[in-house]
C-alpha cells in the first residue's frame, strides 16, 4: 500500500485515508490489493455460474475451453453475464421504490411516452418496446441463451429493461413528491448517524424527528433517495464515513457493505442492526442513546469532520426553470452542450479522477454540467478541488439533483431537444466512475431512451467482440441510443475530448 496517498484525487480524502492507514486499516483499497490479480475470465465476463453443471469459463485468449459444459461460447456467456447485470440493477431501484412506499409496486408505470422525443416514441412504438408496463420486468428473459441467432433478441430485451428502469425513476419521483418533509438543519452539536442499505422509512422519519436537544443528525449512504433524508459526503465510500465524526451505524438488511461489521468494532462505533421484531419507537430509542453517548466519549479517528453543506451547492432546478434560456444560449454558441454525471468511486480507478477531469474540461470549455445520484453528495468535496484546477470555475454552469429527480432531467432535455432524438442533441451522459450493477442499469436506462452514453470504467463485458459490436451498433438502430465505450478504456483526458468533439459535431 505504498500509493496509498494516490487513491484519491480529493485531498480531504487523501488525508483521512492516510489516517486510516496509520491505524493500520487500508479499507477497501487494501482488500482489493489481496485480489490481485483479478481473473482474466471474470475480469472479461467470460465466466458463467448459471447451472449447477457448472461453474464453467471460456478461455478469452482463444484456447481452450472455448465452451462451456452446456456449450455455450464466449458471446453467449458475456451476454448472460450483462443480462444479468442489468436486471440485477433494475432490482435495486425496485426496492428503492418499496422503500418510499410499499403499496407502490402494485400501481402501474406511468406512460413515460410523452418524456420522449417524437422520432423515439415512434421507434421503440415500432420495436414493440413501447408502452412499457412494470409486469414485464417478468416477462424479459435471457432463453436467448439457447441459440446464437437470438443475441440480438436479447439486446432488445436489455431496452426494454432499461425502460422498465425509467418507469422505476417515474414512480419514485411520483413517490418522492408525496413525502412534503424538508431535510432539518444540521445540529452542529448533534450525534451523527449513518443509515447504509435501505430502511424502513418509518425509521428514517422517527430518528429525524428526535425532540430538540436530543439532536441526530441522519445521513443515508450513496445516493440522495428521498427528499428529507440527506445522503453523506463520505469522500466515496461508508469506509471512510466511519473514519469520521460518526456516532452510530443503522444497517439494514440490503445493505451491501459487508466490511462495515468489522470496521464498526474497530473504530468502537455502535452499530444497529434493523429487527423487525421490535417497534420503529424501540430501534429509534436505541440508535439515539448509543449515538448520543458515543459523542459524548468521542474518539475520532481521522480530523476530518461530518459537516452541513454549504450554499456553494447548487440544485438543478435552476437549470429546469430556465429551458428557453438554455436553448437560447445553446443555439448562439454561448453554451458548448449540456453533460450529465452519474456513478459513483470504483476502487479500481483513483476516486473522483475522472469525474474531476470530465468536470475540469467540460466547464472550461463552456458546456453545463449537472451531476447527480451519489456525486450530488459530494457536491462540496468536488467543488474544492474543482476550484483549485478551474479558479474562474464558471459555477452557474454546473448544478447537483438527485436520484428520483431523473424524470426532470430527462425532461429537460427533451424540452431543449425540440423534437429531435436525444443523441443527435448536444447532450452526453457520461458515467467517468461506477462500481454498482444498478448504476449500469441506470446507464442501460439513458440509451434505451435514446441518448448518448459514455462509460468510463472497465466492465466485465469486453471479452466477446460480437458483443462488443451488437452494443455498438444495435442500440443506435433500437432507440437510437450511442454507446461511448470500448475495450481499451481511453485515459480521462481522451475522454473529455470525446465528450467536447460529440457535442461539437452536435452544435445546432
Ligand atoms: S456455461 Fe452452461 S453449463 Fe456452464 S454454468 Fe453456464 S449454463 Fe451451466
Amino acid at each position: 500500500m505504498d500509493r496509498i496517498h494516490k487513491k484519491s484525487a480529493i485531498t480531504k480524502s487523501k488525508e483521512m485515508i492516510l489516517a486510516a492507514h496509520e491505524q493500520g486499516e487500508a479499507l477497501l483499497w487494501g482488500r482489493y490489493e489481496q485480489q490481485l490479480p483479478l481473473c482474466v475470465f471474470t475480469a472479461n465476463g467470460l465466466n458463467c455460474r448459471k447451472c449447477f453443471n457448472g461453474p464453467c469459463r471460456v478461455n478469452p485468449f482463444g484456447d481452450e475451453p472455448s465452451r462451456g459444459i452446456c456449450g455455450a461460447d464466449r458471446d453467449q456467456i458475456v451476454m448472460e453475464t450483462l443480462f444479468q447485470a442489468t436486471l440485477e440493477g433494475i432490482l435495486e431501484m425496485v426496492r428503492s421504490v418499496s422503500l418510499l412506499n410499499g403499496s407502490g409496486l402494485t400501481q402501474e408505470f406511468p406512460d413515460i411516452a410523452p418524456d420522449l422525443p417524437w422520432e423515439t416514441q415512434r421507434k421503440l412504438s415500432e420495436m414493440g418496446l413501447l408502452p412499457v408496463r412494470q409486469e414485464q420486468l417478468f416477462e424479459v428473459q435471457n432463453s436467448y441463451f439457447s441459440h446464437k441467432g437470438y443475441l440480438s433478441r436479447t439486446i432488445k430485451d436489455l431496452t426494454r429493461l432499461g425502460l422498465i428502469q425509467y418507469g422505476f425513476w417515474k414512480k419514485a419521483e411520483a413517490l418522492a413528491n408525496t413525502l412534503h418533509q424538508d431535510e432539518p438543519p444540521f445540529d452542529a452539536l448533534g450525534a451523527n448517524i449513518l443509515l447504509v442499505g435501505q430502511p424502513p422509512l418509518g425509521l428514517i422519519h422517527s430518528l429525524q424527528n428526535q425532540p430538540r436537544g436530543k439532536g441526530i443528525n441522519l445521513f443515508l449512504a450513496g445516493a440522495k433517495i428521498i427528499p428529507s433524508a440527506p445522503a453523506m459526503a463520505d469522500h466515496g465510500t461508508p469506509e471512510l464515513a466511519l473514519a469520521m465524526n460518526l456516532d452510530a451505524l443503522v444497517i439494514a438488511p440490503n445493505s451491501s457493505w459487508p466490511a462495515l461489521e468489522t470496521l464498526t468494532k474497530k473504530f468502537a462505533i455502535p452499530e444497529i442492526l434493523i429487527d423487525e421484531t421490535k417497534s420503529i419507537d424501540e430501534m429509534t430509542s436505541r440508535a439515539a442513546k448509543l449515538a448520543l453517548g458515543h459523542r459524548r466519549n468521542a474518539s475520532y479517528i481521522t480530523p476530518s469532520r461530518i459537516t452541513p453543506r454549504t450554499s456553494s451547492q447548487k440544485m438543478a432546478r435552476s437549470f429546469f426553470d430556465k429551458t428557453d434560456e438554455i436553448r437560447e444560449a445553446l443555439e448562439a454558441g454561448r453554451i458548448q452542450g449540456i453533460v450529465v454525471m452519474l456513478g459513483e468511486p470504483n476502487v479500481k480507478q483513483t476516486f473522483f479522477e475522472r469525474t474531476l477531469t470530465l468536470m475540469e474540461n467540460c466547464l472550461s470549455q463552456g458546456c453545463l454540467v449537472l451531476l447527480g445520484d451519489a456525486w450530488a453528495a459530494q457536491a462540496d468535496l468536488l467543488d474544492e478541488e474543482l476550484a483549485k484546477r478551474i479558479p474562474d470555475r464558471r459555477s452557474s454552469q454546473k448544478a447537483y439533483f438527485s436520484s428520483y429527480e431523473i424524470p426532470e432531467v430527462v425532461v429537460f432535455l427533451k424540452d431543449l431537444s425540440q423534437g429531435k432524438a436525444f443523441a443527435s442533441i448536444p447532450a452526453v451522459i457520461a458515467f467517468p466512475e461506477f462500481f454498482r450493477a444498478s448504476t449500469w442499469a441506470t446507464a442501460v436506462g439513458f440509451l434505451s431512451l435514446g441518448f448518448a452514453v459514455q462509460i468510463g470504467t472497465p466492465l466485465p463485458f469486453w471479452g466477446s467482440p460480437a458483443i462488443t459490436e451488437i452494443l455498438l451498433k444495435d442500440w443506435p438502430k433500437l432507440s437510437g441510443g450511442t454507446l461511448l465505450a470500448s475495450p481499451s478504456l481511453p485515459s480521462s483526458q481522451a475522454q473529455a475530448e470525446e465528450i467536447l468533439s460529440f457535442l461539437q459535431a452536435r452544435q445546432v
